[in-house]
């Protein structure tokens, strides 16, 4: 599709490990050939002008067209980051082009109309940022704030995030900008992450009797064994993975808390049960 009802998508890949691209990719109705090609909502539809695992074009040619974008198409295109932006040692943790990713990001979204930071890494910092995080990762939110950058962001974090997480704020923003009250104290779009796991979860009927999975195969609520699904809000339960076959808690394991701030650190160990401690401060910032 291409035409005056199309908008130009910049996709920067930052610190990352493409996850959230292969999951994109996975996508089905619309699978990732009909959100290239086709309209996303009646009548707009994306031009993705860069994007670095999809494109054919490569090197020097490839960023100066990446370059050209912000002065051609001020405050008219979307920029998607995925993975989180190293700003220790003046961004020399990573580097694209031979220029600081924290550089790129941050002159990419000066200009854009809107940010979609794609993957709890882009949203939040994620993994990179773990502790002692010697890079000095951050999510773009954070990396605009400091660069005083007033473009709106919207988070879409999930490690990965399902492709219907991405395809549904997309849609939203070509719609139109959503406004604060749409937006969670996360920086997600409350239709499509609103709803603790827990609450929708198919062995919650065990953990309201007390039914606990005394190790990994065995029937019972997984919430002895680690699961984080009481302090993380998504969808997964309704919308499940691989076309709905499956998600997590589904196949036996533990919900991680991987859509939620301060994923990794804050709900590791993983497979281990939260303090009294840990949890009231996890069920302070889920509600
Ligand atoms: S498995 Fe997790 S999300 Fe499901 S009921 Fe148990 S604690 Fe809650
Ligand atoms: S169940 Fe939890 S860990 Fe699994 S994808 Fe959903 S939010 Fe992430």
């Amino acid at each position: 599709m291409s035409g005056a009802n199309t908008r130009t998508v910049v996709w920067f890949q930052a610190g990352g490990c493409t996850g959230c691209s292969i999951s994109l990719m996975n996508a089905d109705y619309p699978d990732l050939a009909n959100l290239l090609l086709d309209e996303v909502v009646p009548g707009k539809g994306i031009a993705l002008k860069f994007h670095a695992t999809l494109m054919g074009p490569t090197g020097r040619p490839a960023l100066e067209a990446l370059e050209r974008i912000p002065e051609k198409e001020a405050g008219e295109y979307l920029l998607v980051v995925e993975g989180a932006i190293p700003t220790a040692a003046g961004g020399r943790f990573g580097m694209v082009g031979e220029v600081p990713m924290a550089q790129r990001a941050a002159s990419l979204a000066r200009r854009a109309q809107a940010v979609l930071a794609l993957g709890t890494c882009a949203s939040y910092g994620g993994i990179p940022a773990g502790v002692p995080n010697p890079a000095g990762c951050v999510g773009v939110g954070e990396l605009l704030r400091r660069e005083g950058i007033q473009v709106p962001v919207v988070n879409v974090p999930g490690c990965p995030p399902h492709p219907r997480w991405f395809v549904e704020t997309a849609a939203r923003v070509l719609l139109g900008l959503p406004g604060p009250e749409e937006l969670d104290e996360a920086g997600r779009l409350k239709a499509v992450y609103r709803g603790l796991i827990h609450e929708s979860c198919p062995r919650r009927p065990d953990f309201d009797v007390g039914r606990f999975a005394p190790s990994f195969g065995e029937e019972g609520c997984l919430y002895e064994l680690g699961c984080k699904g009481p302090f993380t809000e998504s969808q997964c339960p309704q919308r499940g993975w691989n076309g709905g076959v499956s998600w997590c808690i589904a196949a036996g394991h533990p919900c991680i808390g991987c859509t939620e701030p301060d994923f990794l650190d804050r709900f590791s160990p993983l497979f281990r049960k939260l303090s009294l401690e840990e949890e009231q401060q996890a069920y302070r910032r889920a509600r």
